[in-house]
């Protein structure tokens, strides 16, 4: 896993703040969550940290590297959102592979860590499927599955689970969290569920308004007398 630092993150959207001065330091191979209420900069923290956004100022670290100027291929970071976006004309097995195809990989190697991948969130037999013939918790495995292929040190996930029913997304979030352990790599997990954020992180940062109001592990946060 990774070390992710925020140092002093900036963000506006024309004249509206959106991310407040901010500082996180984040650990190597750490689960933290990043809950609040809707508009409170979740998402924009995320997309900074992938490149999508640019910073109006700041630095991001990835393991000591100054990646804040660098385009999001460069910065080694697998994503996973609500709406799974698998393409819907490949198979599972080729929707797994996609990252990998784009680079010089040979078809046999790419085969063995599709297949690695499949055994690993538990879809061995759905290779030749496609998406819209899966469940919907069956399509974000697929999804995890792609965004872990190519062995990112760190995984952000944007409210995955928000799309699924509740008996799912419970079954989920256990697979998630013994994905996180047998992986051993970074994740950054935004939600604004308050109980999925204790049941799955080692710390939960509360956003409110661009900045972070609170940060620590749920015992911490929740288990005060
Ligand atoms: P969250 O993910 O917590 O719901 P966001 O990061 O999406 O919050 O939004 C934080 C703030 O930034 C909100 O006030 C939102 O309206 C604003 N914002 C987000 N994206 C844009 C954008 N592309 N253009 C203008 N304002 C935006
Ligand atoms: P292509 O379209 O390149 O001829 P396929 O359609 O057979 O190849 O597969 C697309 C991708 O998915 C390839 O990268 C292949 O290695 C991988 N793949 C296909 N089937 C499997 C499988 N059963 N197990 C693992 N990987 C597979």
């Amino acid at each position: 896993g990774a070390a992710i630092k925020f140092e002093g993150i900036h963000k506006r959207y024309g004249s509206s703040v959106a991310i407040e001065r901010l500082d996180l330091d984040i650990q190597q191979g750490e689960f933290i969550s990043l809950l609040g209420p809707s508009g409170s900069g979740k998402s924009t923290l995320l997309m900074m940290l992938a490149g999508f956004e640019q910073v109006s100022g700041g630095r991001i670290l990835i393991d000591d590297c100054d990646v804040t100027l660098l385009p999001p291929e460069r910065r080694g970071i697998g994503m996973v959102f609500q709406n799974y976006a698998l393409f819907p004309h490949m198979t599972v097995a080729e929707n797994i592979g996609f990252s990998l195809r784009q680079t010089r990989t040979s078809k046999a190697v790419i085969h063995d860590k599709v297949s690695k991948m499949l055994d690993l969130v538990q879809l061995s037999g759905f290779e030749n499927r496609y998406p819209q013939q899966l469940s919907g918790g069956q399509q974000q495995r697929v999804a995890i599955a792609r965004a872990v292929v190519f062995d990112p040190p760190v995984l952000l996930m944007d409210e995955p689970l928000s799309a699924l029913d509740k008996q799912l997304r419970e079954a989920m979030q256990l697979e998630i969290k013994s994905l996180h352990d047998r992986l051993g790599i970074t994740f950054i997990y935004v939600t604004h569920d308050q109980r999925e954020a204790l049941v799955m992180s080692d710390r939960v940062a509360l956003l409110n308004d661009g900045k972070i109001e609170q940060i620590g592990s749920p015992r911490e946060l929740y288990d005060r007398p």
